[in-house]
């Protein structure tokens, strides 16, 4: 693609939008594998994080799973290792009010200073907050050197 894209997505994007997503707090719950509880005409349902915001494809206009009748009513984050130990780190090109040339949200669930599952979420390289599945996967059971 010819011109200035460096700000534009890198994975999962369609000829009718290469715009990234700007929320760095939905990279972090993506990340912390966060469930959306909405209410509509229809009652209530939950959507898991990964599956909330959609990628472009034609309609690009769409960004969520949300039905046009829905709310959101809340938003659950368990209290658990991943949360203790977190981490999120931005890219940018100011220091303040600029969105994220690249971000990652990084979460650890740890056995005995081992880590036993990692959740990996990256900003600015897709439309939607980009879960690093198969990065997460080979992050198991490696050891982990806690800093004091
Ligand atoms: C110059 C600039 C720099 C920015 N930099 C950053 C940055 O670095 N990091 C960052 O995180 N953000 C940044 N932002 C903010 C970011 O771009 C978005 O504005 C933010 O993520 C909110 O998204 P939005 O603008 O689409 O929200 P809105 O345009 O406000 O849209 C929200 C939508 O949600 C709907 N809605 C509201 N409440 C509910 C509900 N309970 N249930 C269902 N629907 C609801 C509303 O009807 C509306 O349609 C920046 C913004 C600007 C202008």
């Amino acid at each position: 693609m010819a011109g200035f894209n460096r700000i534009h997505a890198i994975l999962e994007t369609s000829d009718a939008c290469i715009a990234t997503h700007p929320s760095d707090m939905c990279v972090a719950l993506a990340a912390l594998g966060a469930t959306v509880f909405v209410e509509g005409k229809n009652g209530q349902r939950e959507i898991a994080f990964n599956d909330f915001h959609r990628l472009p494809g034609d309609t690009p206009q769409i960004e969520t799973d949300l039905q046009a009748d829905e709310l959101i009513k809340a938003i659950e984050i368990l209290q658990n290792d991943f949360v203790a130990n977190s981490l999120y780190r931005k890219v940018r090109d100011r220091s303040s009010y600029a969105f994220a040339l690249v971000s990652v949200a990084a979460a650890l669930e740890l056995q005995n200073n081992v880590i036993a599952n990692v959740r990996i979420a990256l900003g600015g390289v897709s439309h939607k907050p980009w879960r690093a599945f198969e990065t997460e996967r080979s992050g198991h059971r490696r050891k982990f050197q806690a800093r004091s």
